[in-house]
């Protein structure tokens, strides 16, 4: 089969300042495609024919080594869209032909203490899709069935992909948000993740303001687009405060942009696997007195997918993607890294 592989770190990087699309002279390309063994289904797994796969920052990380995979070449890919091929021994759930999604939870142990209290995204034997074991950027994958998810029939499989990570982590971070109907939250950062996020924070009444890298721009108006309140740059003071917040860029500023705008009692939310830069030093009266809270996301349960994934059919909410092709993989991800993708990513496999 055909995959897009990473054989080594390296920094994701272009020459000069051309980023036009499909226009990316890379110094070193950092995903190669090949041709590999087609993987076949153990027990409890299912083999997986991959149609559609979202781009995620995660990637990011884990090309350029913030995020170390346990071995390489690995397949990157963790917001698979796709039909059961064919099941392994003992594994019944689903038949050949259904369709089926895969989160960024590969697998966790089921008998730890984390997996006994739904905090499995806890779990010391946490296995990442296309981290710890390969993913989705290839024509097939294997997964046990007991990760793998019903897609809800309104959506097509592309627009579906970005819901499995940015979608079901998003979900995951406003939950930890503590949002209530009716409060007001602030987005710190408006790519794939958030722009699923205030969809559902407005299905809920909840006043949504988004702090973004620039005052104008193309986040700015899907931001606005998609029901925004208000929106400005990260280091604007929205007009009222905030009872709660998520950070979701990769900077270290927001952080304490947020701690400081967060109402008496809120808690700021960071929905980021690694951050390329430090946090500011925070000044205990003005960023953490008045029991205000700093906390982050850890990966995923499959609770929250099987949580999410009707709830965002119930609201109708479409993630807007841009479709590209498997071997197009290089300048996608070159793209997300400056910033210059219109809501999620998605490579179209077969
Ligand atoms: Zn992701
Ligand atoms: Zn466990």
């Amino acid at each position: 089969m055909k995959a897009m592989v990473l054989k080594e770190i390296c920094e994701i990087k272009t020459e000069g300042a051309s980023r036009m699309m499909f226009d990316l002279p890379f110094k070193k390309k950092p995903l190669e495609m090949v041709e590999i063994p087609t993987p076949v289904p153990g027990p409890g797994q299912i083999l997986v024919r991959v149609s559609s796969c979202g781009v995620c920052h995660t990637e990011l990380d884990e090309i350029e080594g913030r995020l170390k995979a346990p071995y390489l070449p690995l397949v990157p890919g963790h917001e698979v869209v796709g039909r059961v091929d064919m099941a392994g021994p003992n594994a019944s759930r689903f038949k050949p032909g259904d369709r089926v999604g895969i989160a960024w939870i590969y697998s966790s142990c089921g008998a730890c203490k984390f997996c006994l209290s739904d905090h499995e995204n806890l779990c010391e034997s946490f296995q990442a899709t296309g981290l710890d074991a390969n993913g989705g950027y290839a024509e097939y994958m294997v997964v046990q069935e007991d990760f793998a998810y019903p897609i809800p029939d309104i959506y097509s499989d592309s627009q579906a992909a970005p819901l499995l990570c940015a979608g079901v982590i998003g979900y995951r971070a406003l939950r930890l948000s503590g949002l209530k109907p009716g409060k007001t939250i602030g987005l710190y950062g408006f790519g794939a993740s958030a722009h699923i996020s205030i969809q559902v924070a407005k299905h809920w009444g909840c006043k949504v303001f988004v702090f973004s890298r620039k005052s104008s721009g193309h986040h700015r108006e899907l931001a606005l687009s998609l029901g925004a309140d208000w929106a400005g740059t990260t280091e604007d003071i929205p007009p009222e405060r905030l009872d709660c917040a998520i950070d979701f860029t990769p900077a270290g500023k927001p952080v304490r942009h947020a701690l400081w705008n967060v109402e008496k009692g809120g808690r700021v939310v960071i929905n980021a696997i690694r951050k390329i830069e430090s946090i500011p030093e925070l000044d205990y009266t003005d960023h953490i007195w008045h029991e205000k809270e700093l906390k982050s996301v850890a990966n995923v349960t499959r609770q929250d997918a099987i949580e999410f994934l009707p709830l965002a059919a119930e609201i109708g909410i479409y993630p807007e993607v841009q479709e590209f092709e498997l071997g197009e993989a290089n300048h996608v991800l070159a793209l997300l890294k400056h910033g210059k993708i219109r809501g999620a990513g998605v490579l179209v496999i077969s």
